[in-house]
């Protein structure tokens, strides 16, 4: 019999109530995988009382000692990045070396976000004498994180890690097909000494038990991360309920290259940009968007590096069999659009990988921005190179999307990296460089992509709300200047 994956609510296992459990899926081989618990309304509210319950003393705890637990847990899930990383590769069928610096990076937030359990800071604000007026920040309470399932542990990691540091307590609901790491980061949480309640996570159906998290009256903030219409459908939840949401959503981003460019380098971070994690990375870098003069050589020296790629080994599976089929769906698009195909565009033959929800990396050449594979996120190792011939030209395809999440420029010429960096409409632009796994560096998006920050110390501010508090000492025969609000 298959292992059941359970509920993590109030600092231990719980079976669903309904004790129903949804048959997970091995994408590297299309066989079964762990049971996972298929939960209900009930399971939230139980999730959302052990939350609620622990939210009144957490947010009270001594800030060195919220700090030190969230050290305790960087230090605990290193010491056991295989078992995390074997997990995540059950779930995903990532290749190792991409699950361990995956689990290396959810371990970071919590370690960046273990010194800033004091930040951010209040002001005291001088505006009257015989009064001190300051601000104060001040945790939610319960938050409701909801994840995607391509990087699952670091999505969870990166929403968990400031909620937590800014006194929040949180409920995760993972997506359904990976949420074997975010159940063993809450319970290696309980292990190292955070307080039952304080880290819960729920599973099941986004449209059940994720709609419950948001619809909760007690979750006093959501944290979202996955596809723009889901976001959408979060978001008016949300609206109905006037709570503050981040909504971290798509992309389709421009990696631009001009003709000055270190060209054999950006080929190789061209390569990167669109291959990391089979292409199931919200900012993969799917637009390259490339000088005229040199699209031909460059797209070539782009399609070699790709032809070397090999699925199963360099590269992990589509992550469900939706997604596989989705990829698919997009290279009958091509076709159909008259797409020039320079690699790929088809599934591996390799006998070994049958059955497995492997695609070949593909890059199409001499596309027009407005193709679908232009302007629609496929979420798969699929790139489309695009032509340009003048820097105005190479911002205005960049920005003729419906997305803004990150973006690249390649150019030995400094003035020009910089103008065409601030007329891009992205949350992260890279100058001669492709991403960044950074926990420091703030990330979100612009239009579709999203709204609010994750990451750096902004994300905190996201994690917290502002008091105002004014304190008059004047003697009883003075008022106060100004109308009330
Ligand atoms: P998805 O939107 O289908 O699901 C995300 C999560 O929402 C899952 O946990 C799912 O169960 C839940 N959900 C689904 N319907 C829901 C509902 N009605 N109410 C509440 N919750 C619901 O996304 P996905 O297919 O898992 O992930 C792929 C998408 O995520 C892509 O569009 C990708 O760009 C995006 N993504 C964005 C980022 C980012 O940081 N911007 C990172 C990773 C993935």
């Amino acid at each position: 019999m298959a292992p059941k994956l359970n509920h993590w609510i109030d600092g231990r296992s719980a079976v669903p109530s309904n004790n129903s459990y949804r048959e997970g899926v091995n994408p590297a081989t299309g066989g079964g995988g762990v049971e996972v618990a298929q939960g209900n309304v009930d399971d939230v509210k139980a999730a959302v009382a052990s939350a609620e319950n622990a939210a009144r003393s957490w947010r009270r705890f001594p800030s060195a000692q919220r700090g030190r637990l969230l050290g305790n847990l960087a230090r605990t899930m290193r010491e056991r990045s295989q078992e995390l990383a074997e997990l995540e590769i059950q779930d995903t069928g990532k290749p190792l070396a991409v699950a361990l610096s995956e689990v290396e990076n959810s371990a970071a937030y919590f370690e960046f976000y273990a010194g800033l359990v004091n930040f951010p800071v209040g002001d005291t604000l001088d505006v009257e004498p015989d009064q001190h007026i300051y601000t104060r920040r001040e945790p939610f309470g319960v938050i409701g994180v909801i994840t995607p399932w391509n990087v699952p542990l670091n999505q969870a990691a990166r929403a968990c890690a400031p909620a937590l540091a800014a006194g929040n307590v949180v409920v995760v609901k993972p997506a359904e097909a990976s949420s074997q790491t975010t159940v063993a980061l809450a319970q290696m949480a309980t292990e190292v000494g955070f307080p039952n309640g304080t880290f819960n996570v729920v599973l099941g159906k986004g449209s059940e038990v994720g709609t419950d998290l948001v619809r909760h009256p007690s979750v006093r903030k959501v944290a979202f991360t996955g596809s723009v219409a889901v976001g959408q459908t979060i978001g008016h939840l949300a609206a109905d309920r006037v709570i503050p949401l981040t909504l971290e959503l798509g992309g389709k981003s421009a990696n631009i290259v001009f003709e000055d460019a270190d060209l054999d380098f950006a080929a190789k971070e061209a390569v990167r940009a669109f291959t990391t994690n089979a292409g199931q990375i919200c900012s993969a870098g799917t637009r390259l968007l490339v000088q005229r003069s040199i699209h031909d050589k460059f797209v070539r020296a782009v399609s070699e590096v790709v032809s070397t790629l090999r699925p199963g080994q360099d590269l992990g599976p589509m992550i469900t069999r939706d997604q596989y089929q989705q990829v698919q769906k997009y290279f009958d698009v091509a076709k159909e659009e008259g797409l020039q195909t320079e690699v790929g565009g088809d599934l591996p033959a390799d006998e070994k990988l049958q059955g497995g929800f492997y695609v070949n990396p593909t890059v199409y050449s001499n596309v027009d921005n407005s193709a679908r594979l232009a302007q629609e996120e496929v979420f798969g190792p699929v790139l489309v190179a695009i032509p340009f011939d003048t820097e105005e030209d190479a911002i205005r395809i960049a920005n003729s999307s419906d997305y803004g999440l990150v973006a690249a420029v390649w150019t030995k010429d400094i003035s020009r990296a910089f103008r065409v960096t601030e007329e891009i409409e992205a949350g992260q632009v890279f100058i001669n460089t492709w991403s960044t796994g950074a926990v420091q560096t703030p990330f979100g998006g612009h239009k579709y992509s999203g709204y609010g920050r994750e990451k750096g110390i902004e994300a905190l501010n996201h994690y917290s709300h502002l008091k105002c508090v004014v304190v008059s000492y004047a003697d009883r025969q003075g008022h106060s200047a100004g109308l009330p609000d």
